[in-house]
């Protein structure tokens, strides 16, 4: 039966045909096999992040985050910062808040904390991915970067850790992952180098090097990919430097990393 046709029976055997199934498409083994794929009571939105210079977006999968990938940033939160392998968590797909450059994007303080940080963070996304990638093979693997904001209830991440509990709340809520758009490879090379900085109404707060990752996005990659099988949609925050600190209702919070436009973010 040709496509058009499943089209019309399914249409005209309507959703309680589809639902129903039965008698109606008995004996027609094609309108049968489609009708197998549930419709859905409401829709989800998908999250995307648009693609500078395509018309194309971006689907994202997961969000993958590493923990204390700077030196003076793990001493900071009470580590050790010998070169111990890398640690991940993730925040939920739909905590992505566009930031479009050239624009002053409203982000809302969280409820429940009274301690709320930014953490300034270099992104990458991924077009593929696999299992078990070597760091040499990793960087193969990404489809661009964008400038990323790890906002974190610092209170709350702090009070789980002590009583040995999940992160979640600290650290995967609504809107905790602020993000520009994605540059594609082809525009911009691989960041292994390149100032990174985070600025508070103005004033400068994080200042570092890409180069001061304790690991670098390739082996980011093949570290998370012995753990999960990586793919097409993934994007991974790669960790922050020192001096987080807090932020309160009217602060603005600029986001920048060489070779890419600043991200402006308004805490409300
Ligand atoms: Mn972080």
């Amino acid at each position: 039966m040709s496509q058009t046709t499943r089209r019309d029976v399914l249409k005209s055997l309507g959703t309680a045909g589809v639902l129903g199934g039965g008698a109606a498409m008995a004996g027609c083994a094609s309108v049968t096999a489609q009708a197998q794929t549930p419709t859905t009571p409401f829709r989800v939105a998908a999250t995307t992040i648009p693609i500078v210079g395509s018309s194309q977006v971006f689907p994202v999968r997961r969000i993958y985050c590493i923990g204390r990938n700077y030196a003076a940033h793990a001493r900071e939160m009470g580590s050790d910062p010998t070169r111990e392998p890398p640690f991940f968590f993730q925040k939920p797909t739909d905590a992505i808040q566009l930031v479009p450059p050239g624009q002053t994007v409203d982000h809302p303080y969280p409820p429940l904390t009274k301690n709320y940080h930014y953490e300034i963070e270099l992104v990458a996304a991924l077009q593929s991915g696999g299992r078990n990638i070597a760091p040499a093979d990793a960087l193969k693997h990404v489809f661009g970067y964008a400038v990323g904001l790890d906002m974190t209830r610092r209170d709350l991440q702090r009070a789980m850790g002590d009583e040995k509990k999940p992160w979640e709340i600290g650290k995967s809520f609504d809107k905790s992952a602020p993000i520009g758009p994605i540059h594609r490879v082809e525009d911009t090379g691989h960041f292994t180098r390149g100032k990174i900085e985070l600025y508070v109404n103005g004033k400068v707060k994080q200042s570092a090097d890409l180069q001061q990752m304790i690991w670098n996005v390739a082996e980011q990659i093949s570290k998370l990919s012995e753990a999960f099988e990586l793919m097409a949609g993934d994007i991974i925050y790669s960790g922050t430097p020192e001096n987080v600190g807090p932020v309160v209702r009217g602060d603005v919070m600029v986001g920048k990393i060489e070779k890419l436009p600043d991200i402006t973010v308004k805490v409300v």
